[in-house]
């Protein structure tokens, strides 16, 4: 599924099969997580994507052919948003390769996952973890990696609020938990399938996302790509508290009186993911366990999955099913 230009609909479309370069695997995609980043690059908020364009980055597949020495045919790896980083500018000499200024990124830079077959360069794929099919295994790579970076930004907070219930709160919901946090969720005022979700999940309270929860928080991650939750966010955090703001996109953040981040509060963002935070979130999930809801959607749905997401409607993670091995029980998640 091919994105020719900004703002249009993903086309099907027939394409060479790919080539692994020296160091690459080809893979055999089995599904891809639909990420609201992809929404961001099909709806025109970051803007330089390559084009034509084929989307997706939580990819996980087979490997059916090797260019490198890491894995073997038949391994089953997974593909996340940080496709290459240069090794050798200030930001990867220091162990933040997230921020890399020559980064490449899959599904933006990169070709992605939103097709029957992908390259990547080995050394950023990770094995996926036994136990999760592909499916579920899928919004690991970047709903949860994302959101496990920015819940180590939040430190030791005890009072967590998640400000938007969708693919990446749903699995830091369940790790918040799984640490002794308290977790608070808030949603877009009305949404009450999203609030049943979040108490579901274990939210001790789930609110309208301008709401007072019933004390203050410690920490509060912003996923939302809404500016005005940044404010709405440092008012309700006691003092000494972080807000990280985990999205790579979000409107305009209105101007709040210097009160809302007094008290040494800290406002910050999350950017990307290292390889390290892949690593270490992959070796935890399977511990807590983390359990990822998914709306499956065939390939050729892919608009479908993306307006659904656009809409707010997806409940946990939507994922495309590529590959032809998956059984029903899969599918229902
Ligand atoms: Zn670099
Ligand atoms: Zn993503």
């Amino acid at each position: 599924m091919v994105l020719d230009a900004p703002r249009t609909p993903l086309r099907p479309a027939e394409l060479p099969e790919p080539s692994p370069g020296a160091g690459q695997v080809l893979i055999a995609v089995d599904a891809c997580g639909v990420c609201r980043t992809d929404l961001h690059v099909v709806d025109g908020e970051l803007a330089k994507p390559k084009l034509p364009l084929v989307s997706g980055h939580q990819i996980v597949g087979r490997v059916v052919l090797s260019a490198g020495a890491r894995y073997a045919e038949g391994d089953r790896v997974g593909v996340p948003w940080l496709g290459w980083t240069c090794g050798e500018c200030r930001y990867c000499r220091s162990g933040r390769e997230n921020l890399c200024d020559r980064a490449r990124f899959t599904g933006y830079d990169l070709d992605g996952g939103y097709a029957e077959y992908a390259v990547a360069d080995e050394r950023f794929a990770f094995a996926v973890p036994e136990g999760y099919p592909d499916l579920q295994a899928s919004p690991l790579l970047c709903a949860g990696l994302i959101g496990h970076r920015a819940l180590r930004m939040a430190g030791d907070a005890e009072r967590l609020g998640l400000y938007g219930f969708g693919a990446a709160a749903h699995i830091v919901c369940q790790v918040a938990l799984h640490e002794g946090r308290r977790v608070f969720a808030f949603v877009r005022a009305g949404d009450e399938e999203a609030r049943e979700f979040a108490l579901e999940l274990g939210a001790e309270w789930a609110g309208d996302s301008l709401a007072a929860p019933p004390e203050e928080l410690d920490a509060a991650i912003v996923f939302a790509p809404a500016g005005e939750l940044v404010p709405a966010a440092l008012g309700v955090t006691a003092k000494g508290s972080t807000v990280v703001c985990a999205g790579i996109h979000m409107t305009d953040i209105p101007s709040f009186p210097y009160e809302l981040l007094w008290g040494e509060r800290v406002l910050r963002s999350v950017a990307n993911l290292t390889r390290a935070d892949g690593e270490s979130f992959l070796e935890l999930a399977p511990q807590v366990p983390v359990r990822t809801e998914v709306e499956p959607y065939a390939l050729e749905k892919a608009n479908e999955a993306l307006d659904r997401l656009r809409a707010g409607r997806v409940r946990g993670a939507a994922v495309l099913v590529i590959g032809t091995t998956h059984t029903p029980e899969e599918e229902r998640g």
